[in-house]
């Protein structure tokens, strides 16, 4: 029996399309661009038809939800990204969870962390997020304080740092958005000089994920291009 894709898959499918179009376009390896399906907000069933497709990476916001899905969806392979803001209390939820934290910004969250990986006998993937832009409603840390800030990371031996993340401004404004992802880009090729772990650039969503790929982006974090629009209760 033909069982026919649902809109979903046809999303996804499309999606994988364009991003390797866009790996040629622009020159770039197409195994150096890991798409993490953004499913919050979106039940398991939704997860696990896009696993059965072939996506393994999947990122989530909220350490309550994360946690559910994660004992709901005991899959092996499935890896769960979190990278929404991060409160200290929850990581006892999050660091057992995650393959890999895009979102810290803070010295606790640092030494929390490494707390918990200790105490589960792992060492946690981080990204640091940058607040390149500047904007106040943004966290992250500022272009500024990224050497300090990682170089305190890194002496934390249940910590891996394996690069950054950023969010761009909420503009119709094409180079705006670019100049961002390459202000990050810059960044990340000054810190690997120093840091050779640090190679991963976690930026481009729905909206400017062909910017980002332009600008050398290495993980995109694409939820309503795949999953459709998000209604939160
Ligand atoms: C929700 C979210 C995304 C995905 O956003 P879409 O526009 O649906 O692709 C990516 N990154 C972060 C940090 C998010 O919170």
């Amino acid at each position: 029996m033909i069982r026919l894709d649902s809109q979903l898959i046809k999303n996804y499918l499309n999606l994988k399309n364009e991003i390797a179009e866009l790996s040629q376009k622009y020159s770039r390896n197409p195994n150096e661009i890991k798409l993490i399906a953004v499913s919050k907000t979106f039940p398991s069933a939704d997860i696990l038809e896009c696993f059965e497709k072939g996506q393994r990476d999947f990122g989530e916001n909220w350490a309550q939800e994360l946690r559910e899905k994660s004992s709901e969806l005991n899959l092996e392979g499935l890896m769960w990204h979190f990278i929404g803001s991060i409160q200290t209390n929850k990581l006892k939820y999050i660091v057992p969870c995650s393959h890999m934290i895009h979102s810290v910004c803070r010295v606790q969250e640092v030494i929390e962390i490494d707390k918990r990986a200790y105490s589960l006998g792992k060492v946690q993937n981080i990204l640091i997020e940058v607040n390149v832009s500047g904007e106040e409603s943004k966290s992250g840390i500022s272009i500024n304080q990224a050497q300090d800030f990682i170089e305190n990371a890194i002496k934390y031996p249940n910590i891996k740092v394996c690069g950054l993340m950023t969010m761009a401004p909420n503009t119709s404004n094409t180079e705006c958005i670019s100049s961002v992802f390459s202000s990050l880009r810059k960044l990340r090729d000054t810190l690997l000089l120093k840091y050779p772990d640090i190679k991963e650039l976690s930026m481009g969503m729905s909206g400017d994920y062909n910017l980002a790929i332009e600008n050398g982006s290495t993980m995109l974090r694409i939820g309503s291009k795949i999953f459709g629009s998000r209604i939160y209760t």
